[in-house]
């Protein structure tokens, strides 16, 4: 075996394919995956890597791919970036685990006043640690039935909220998420996103309408009263990186605290940079009750988190919750790197910028190619959606396509929605432009190939 390669934003930044998508020695990974890895766990792009950084990825057969995709918008500071390889290495040759709810350890109290400095509002705020976006949504619910002592909640339609038992019923989309997985956790009602694209009358009347139809749904069908949370990601992911108009999240915070109801925010794809502001609810102002994020957090390293008022988190008896990996001191020396990283290199101000760039371009492709029905997103978390020409009728082929396109030349982007027909773009957030213009430069090529 030749020697490892090294990533991190050393690793040249360029495209260059040397073998066809995937190359040889993927293939035979691949043919490996396939005799031992559950089939239920799938993969995008049959690329085996081998380093990461910056803009780009590294494969076993030695080429190397612009990344629009961050490991679903995770590597926002960069694969292997210098902060964080240099405190996880230094915390992994002090202590591995200890479990915070045995024998606590600083890490984790500065991620909990990191948390506490960044999310949106002023107010005196607590966090708990978890490993994974569905485990802090399951504990942001935990929270928010134990603090009001009501049970139902509210999600929306084209929610994405995680695969356990309760975040699936939460999830609004059936396959792949739901089919055959039931029963699901009881209590939890949904409501009409704010969808302006697919709003009955338009974006016109989405804005106008859609906050009144929520409430009037939630009051006739639940009842205030019973509502212990409101959840809801201020730009939708999975679901298709649906924007809700100006008004629909202000309004909908605004129910909630008029109702005793607690805001939740599921700013686990939306947040730490990603949308030109540390959380995508800063955008208009929206100050949640809880804020749930994992993703953009660690660099890479699992960990997430529930931050919020102080006195919901607190209204929970001790030991009420954790968990036995939750904080891991080596995933809390990662995002202690990672948001370092954020605010030293003005990663928020880089999204800006990525979007800037991006959303001319993409608006100019879909003068020219009436499939993309919507340009849409804002800073480094952008998507276009396909129909057919001329209607709202979705166009999962052609989506298809384009991004069977991208990966043979050396892109890698990913779909969502819940038609499977939006292609979104998550850039490293540290990506060099002249990488994005190029990527973008294949996105039009694929277009002009359907
Ligand atoms: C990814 C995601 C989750 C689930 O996070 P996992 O770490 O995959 O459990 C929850 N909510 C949103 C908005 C997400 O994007």
């Amino acid at each position: 075996m030749t020697a490892l390669p090294v990533g991190g934003p050393e690793l040249p930044q360029r495209r260059n394919l040397v073998t066809e998508i995937p190359g040889p020695a993927s293939r035979a990974l691949m043919d490996r995956r396939n005799s031992t890895v559950a089939r239920g766990v799938s993969t995008t792009l049959p690329v085996f890597i081998t380093a990461a950084g910056g803009g780009v990825l590294l494969d076993a057969d030695g080429n190397s791919l612009i990344d629009f995709g961050s490991g679903i918008a995770v590597t926002s500071v960069g694969n292997a970036a210098a902060a964080v390889v240099d405190r996880v290495q230094a915390q992994v040759a002090q202590f591995t685990h200890t479990c915070f709810m045995v024998t606590p350890y600083a890490g984790y109290v500065e991620v909990c006043e990191a948390l506490a400095k960044h999310t949106p509002g002023t107010h005196a705020k607590r966090s708990a640690l978890f490993n994974s976006g569905a485990e802090a949504v399951e504990n942001a619910i935990k929270i928010a039935r134990h603090y009001t002592g009501r049970q139902a909640v509210v999600a929306f339609d084209h929610a994405y909220h995680g695969r356990t038992n309760l975040t699936m019923a939460l999830t609004a989309k059936n396959m792949p998420y739901k089919q055959g997985f039931g029963p699901f956790a009881s209590e939890i009602y949904r409501v009409p996103m704010a969808y302006p694209l697919r709003w009955p009358d338009g974006p016109e009347a989405c804005r106008a309408e859609a906050l009144s139809v929520v409430k009037s749904l939630i009051h006739a069908q639940v009842g205030e009263q019973n509502v212990a949370a409101v959840i809801i990601e201020p730009i939708q992911g999975e679901g298709g990186f649906i924007v809700p108009p100006d008004g629909f999240l202000t309004g909908l915070a605004d129910f909630c605290k008029e109702n005793g109801i607690v805001f939740i925010a599921d700013e686990i794809q939306s947040g730490f940079c990603r949308t030109g502001d540390w959380f995508a609810s800063e955008h208009e102002g929206v100050v949640p009750d809880l804020v749930t994020t994992a993703k953009g957090i660690a660099g890479g390293l699992p960990l997430a988190a529930v931050t919020g008022r102080a006195e919901i988190m607190d209204a929970v008896h001790p030991g009420g919750l954790g968990g036995t990996y939750g904080g891991n001191p080596v995933a809390c020396a990662a995002a202690l790197g990672s948001i370092e990283t954020m605010e030293s290199q003005d990663l928020a101000g880089k999204a800006r910028r990525i979007g800037e760039i991006m959303v001319p371009r993409l608006r100019k492709l879909a003068e020219t190619h009436p499939a993309i029905a919507d340009v849409r997103g804002r800073g480094a978390m952008i998507a276009i959606e396909l129909t057919k020409p001329g209607t709202l009728e979705p166009d999962p082929a052609s989506t298809a396509a384009v991004a069977a396109y991208c990966h043979a030349h050396g892109l890698l982007v990913l779909t969502c929605g819940t038609f499977g027909n939006v292609l979104r773009f998550l850039p490293p957030l540290v990506i060099g432009e002249d990488l994005l213009e190029e990527g973008l430069g294949i996105l039009e090529d694929a277009f002009a190939s359907l």
